[in-house]
């Protein structure tokens, strides 16, 4: 067989509920709907993390936070977490290199991200505000894989999801609930980081918010169409081995967190998953997975062998729909020290530190636990001071 391409898009804070894939009532996703169709769809895709830093970590090297170092976002990642990652023990994009792949990068974070690429573009102060707008990210990576030799990994990083959307023009409604959302805030501190975020993206009401959350969305799907249409125009479609995922999700105004994606309820850590695998495809997969899957699953699908890792190869869910895992752990990248575990059917969250240096506030309290199935929404702590999840936030 011939060693396939492989292309990594990961979307910003990206919440599946914001697709008509996922049975919004807006059609927000157009081409990933068609390009899941012909793909394989994950229903139940969560990250490892509420953070970029640690999630791409983990998609990059198949580890969870805990054994590759990085457990907080960036500026709160810690001295000894970079030393850490420094001594990461998988990279996939040096592991490719290793092997004779041409690997190119269009992320913006720099930092250990660079490791492994021939080719990483790093944010060189030609982009106005935060992030680079998406149709800049796409163009450049298409001129570079037109001229790629084969085989090559790309890695594409797409931003514009991100709060306060900066690259993407919005009519506002005017509507303005700043003053209904402030006051229902107890924390002074809070209040104010929540009212300048309100002042830096000027959008004064939760569906202002979530109407152009949903425009971003549009522009990413159309974006990844385009370079979807140039893979099939340029034959490379069938030989590439595509993921498309988010790093993790949002909260836009859930559980008393406005526009982050603080805390560890589920709008934080599901996120969409879509993969296309040269000769598999048209699959819908309900199995609970996470993004540290996605390094095994590659390397199981190229037959390698590499040293153990945290996650597992979907290959057994996919092709013969055997559930590969039970729990999830998670990482919370904003707080000091807050860790859960998910199951099909329950939450345990355990908050030793649970302050917030983002929002300067804290999220969660204590030790939390949810019945998933009878409490989707985690509202009602249910936890009585023991819990069999217990157990797996212990061992870890
Ligand atoms: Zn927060």
């Amino acid at each position: 067989m011939r060693r396939p391409n492989i292309i990594i898009i990961v979307i910003d804070a990206f919440r599946p509920d914001h697709m008509s894939l996922f049975g919004y009532e807006k059609e927000t996703d157009t081409n990933l709907k068609k390009i899941a169709r012909g793909g394989i769809l994950f229903t139940n895709h969560f990250s490892v993390a509420n953070g970029t830093a640690p999630a791409v970590t983990t998609i990059l090297s198949g580890l969870i936070p805990s054994t590759h170092g990085i457990i907080h976002q960036f500026p709160y990642t810690k001295e000894e977490e970079y030393d850490k990652v420094e001594k990461i023990k998988f990279w996939l994009p040096s592991f490719l290199k290793e092997k004779g792949y041409e690997t190119v990068c269009f992320d913006w974070l720099g930092e250990w991200f660079t490791k492994g690429f021939d080719y990483y573009k790093e944010n060189e102060d030609e982009i106005e505000g935060l992030f680079a707008p998406t149709k800049m990210t796409v163009d450049l990576a298409i001129s570079k894989i037109k001229n790629a030799k084969e085989p090559f990994l790309a890695f594409l990083h797409l931003w514009d999801t991100h709060f306060p959307f900066p690259n993407t023009p919005f009519k506002s409604s005017n509507a303005d609930e700043s003053n209904k959302i402030l006051s229902g805030i107890e924390d002074g501190k809070y209040r104010d980081y929540v009212k300048k975020k309100m002042d830096a993206a000027k959008l004064y009401s939760v569906q202002d918010v979530i109407d152009k959350y949903d425009d971003t969305i549009k522009i990413i799907d159309h974006e990844i169409g385009r370079l979807y249409t140039f893979l099939k125009r340029d034959g490379l479609l069938d030989d590439t081995i595509l993921v498309i995922l988010g790093d993790h999700g949002d909260v836009i105004h859930e559980h008393g967190i406005y526009f982050a994606t603080c805390g560890l309820f589920d709008g934080s850590i599901r996120a969409p998953l879509i993969m296309r695998l040269p000769s598999i495809n048209g699959k819908v997969i309900d199995g609970m997975v996470q993004n540290t899957d996605i390094v095994p699953t590659i390397l199981d699908f190229m037959g390698e062998k590499t040293v153990a890792l945290d996650g597992k190869s979907l290959l057994p869910l996919i092709k013969e729909g055997r559930r590969v895992r039970n729990e999830l752990l998670l990482f919370d990248a904003m707080a000091n020290d807050v860790r859960a575990v998910r199951t099909y059917d329950k939450k345990l969250i355990l908050a030793k530190d649970n302050f917030c240096n983002l929002c300067k506030t804290s999220h969660h309290n204590g030790t939390e636990e949810y019945d998933l199935l009878k409490d989707p929404g985690e509202n009602d702590n249910i936890f009585s001071g023991k819990s069999e999840l217990l157990k797996h936030l212990k061992s870890e």
